[in-house]
């Protein structure tokens, strides 16, 4: 006989996503399971930035006193070179936060989980769930296993916040998403100590040059920081290879580069990886949700993955602590919890899959950008600082103002203007049609998403006799149609 625990919401992954939908119904008193397979601290494939809007749902969680406490730089300002182009940023302050972090995720999910264990949910570590359990056409639970033990937990709600290779998304048929779009870059990282000591800039500095685009990023603790190369895709075997002619090409090719970081100590291994496709998968439905990167992932350029999986996740929390005692409600407040979150990511989704194309900056992008250079307050910072869709950051105003700025410049090939200015009206279109009108999980594919994006790991599907995971396709909540139009319309 498998041993049964039942609790109000079981919850699979514990760091970003899974910790901040915890607390919220800790709080209201409602009994909380998080598992996790992973022991804290324990890191994962991040560079981890939160600008202000970010790390204001640190401080909601609870966990901001605590990294403070760590001595992290706290980095005032967004600074990007391109060529000839500079821009200096404040950023926007949100909730009173005026600086992003860079906290290295051995550190702050410690600080999340830590967090919602005071919020009194239970966190267990070193347990791996295999599947999920069906009754009566709703998801009522997770299988769990330890070195030890094997055993379920039955809850009103299981939510997956396990990631991008979700088990909970593949058990409950969402593995495929409706949506996707190929990464043509791939990322380098390392961590050093600051060259520049005291005498650091509080940036996060971006430089950009023949088609590299090198992340500087002050971390934690203060004098240590992340240098990020963002490269084509398939150079990345080359980076793994070579690091260390790698980043030498990168700041032969950039001297910027070179003069920033050249001389830093204390260097660690080289982390890469080219597997950054982005897609939407369908994240509510009988008894579950998908939270954080198991429902939606983003180019992690735009700086906004742990943004959302916090945000939204408590979010998923707040709503389900008020609906988790009637399935009927609980199911279409998730679905609306669901369609918010698109709502609000969309506009970062389609941004990160524009950027994601390799190749040196054109001189139609550069004068878009020195349309952003001497400005005073914050403009550029507001795309990663989610203050407006990215659609109204880089404005159709400026996009004009870049063109004929342009054309007007001596020995430009006006042909390949015109060219790339015919290749970004779909995309400029698309977004703005996928924002406005597309309606709830959309499938209508829009110009900035390229095609071929891979999903072929899927994790093996699990479930016992007679338990049968829905189909593929649709899973909706009774009266999910009818809330979320209501909703449009009010
Ligand atoms: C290269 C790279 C750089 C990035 N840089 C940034 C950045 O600068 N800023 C930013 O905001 N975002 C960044 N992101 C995105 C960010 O890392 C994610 O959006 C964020 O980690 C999502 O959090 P999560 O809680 O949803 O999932 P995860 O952080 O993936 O956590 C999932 C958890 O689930 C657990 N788990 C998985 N399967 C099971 C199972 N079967 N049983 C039990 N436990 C399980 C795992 O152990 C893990 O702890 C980056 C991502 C990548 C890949």
């Amino acid at each position: 006989m498998t041993r049964v625990e039942k609790v109000d919401v079981v919850i699979v992954g514990a760091r970003c996503a899974g910790a901040a939908a915890a607390a919220p119904l800790a709080r209201a008193g409602r009994s909380v399971v998080v598992v996790d397979k992973s022991r804290f601290p324990s890191d994962t494939m991040s560079t981890h930035v939160l600008v202000p809007n970010g790390v204001q749902e640190l401080q909601r969680q609870g966990a901001l006193d605590a990294i403070l406490a760590m001595n992290p730089s706290r980095s005032r300002f967004l600074t990007l070179q391109d060529g000839d182009v500079e821009i200096r940023e404040r950023f926007r302050p949100f909730s009173g936060i005026d600086f992003g972090l860079c906290i290295p995720r051995t550190l702050q999910d410690k600080a999340l989980v830590d967090a919602a264990r005071a919020a009194g949910a239970e966190i267990r570590e070193g347990v791996n769930v295999d599947s999920v359990v069906h009754t009566d056409g709703r998801v009522a639970g997770v299988r769990c296993r330890t070195k030890t033990d094997e055993y379920e937990i039955h809850a009103s709600l299981v939510v997956g916040a396990d990631g991008r290779r979700s088990q909970v998304a593949a058990e409950v048929g969402s593995w495929e998403p409706y949506r996707s779009s190929r990464n043509g870059r791939g990322f380098a990282f390392r961590y050093v100590d600051d060259p520049m000591g005291d005498d650091a800039p509080d940036a996060m500095q971006i430089y950009r040059e023949e088609g590299d685009s090198v992340l500087v990023l002050p971390s934690c603790p203060a004098g240590r920081m992340v240098v990020v190369n963002m490269v084509d895709a398939a150079l990345i075997p080359r980076f793994r290879a070579d690091p260390d002619a790698e980043w030498e090409g990168v700041m032969q090719r950039n001297p910027r580069v070179r003069e920033r970081i050249e001389g830093a100590t204390n260097v660690s291994s080289q982390r890469t990886t080219a597997d950054l496709a982005s897609y939407y998968r369908r994240s509510s439905g009988p008894g579950w949700a998908l939270a954080g990167d198991s429902g939606h992932f983003k180019d992690p350029t735009t700086g906004n993955g742990m943004r959302d999986a916090l945000k939204f996740g408590r979010l998923l929390g707040e709503t389900a602590a008020v609906h988790l005692d009637d399935p009927v409600e609980l199911d279409a407040a998730v679905r609306r919890w669901e369609a918010e979150r698109d709502a609000d990511t969309i506009s970062t989704y389609h941004w990160g899959n524009r950027e994601t194309r390799p190749g040196p900056t054109s001189p139609l992008i550069r004068e878009v950008l020195r349309t952003f250079s001497g400005s005073t307050g914050p403009n550029l910072s507001d795309t990663f600082n989610r203050a407006r869709p990215v659609e109204a950051v880089i404005s159709p105003r400026r996009l004009v103002v870049g063109l004929s700025r342009t054309l007007r410049t001596p020995g430009v090939d006006r042909g390949a203007v015109l060219r790339e200015v015919l290749q970004e009206i779909p995309i400029e279109y698309g977004m703005r049609r996928h924002r406005l009108f597309d309606g709830f999980r959309s499938c209508r594919p829009t110009a900035s998403e390229h095609p071929g994006a891979e999903f072929s790991r899927r994790p093996s599907v699990r479930t016992a006799q007679g338990d049968r995971p829905p189909e593929s396709g649709r899973v909706s909540s009774p009266d999910g149609d009818a809330v979320l139009a209501r909703d449009r319309q009010s």
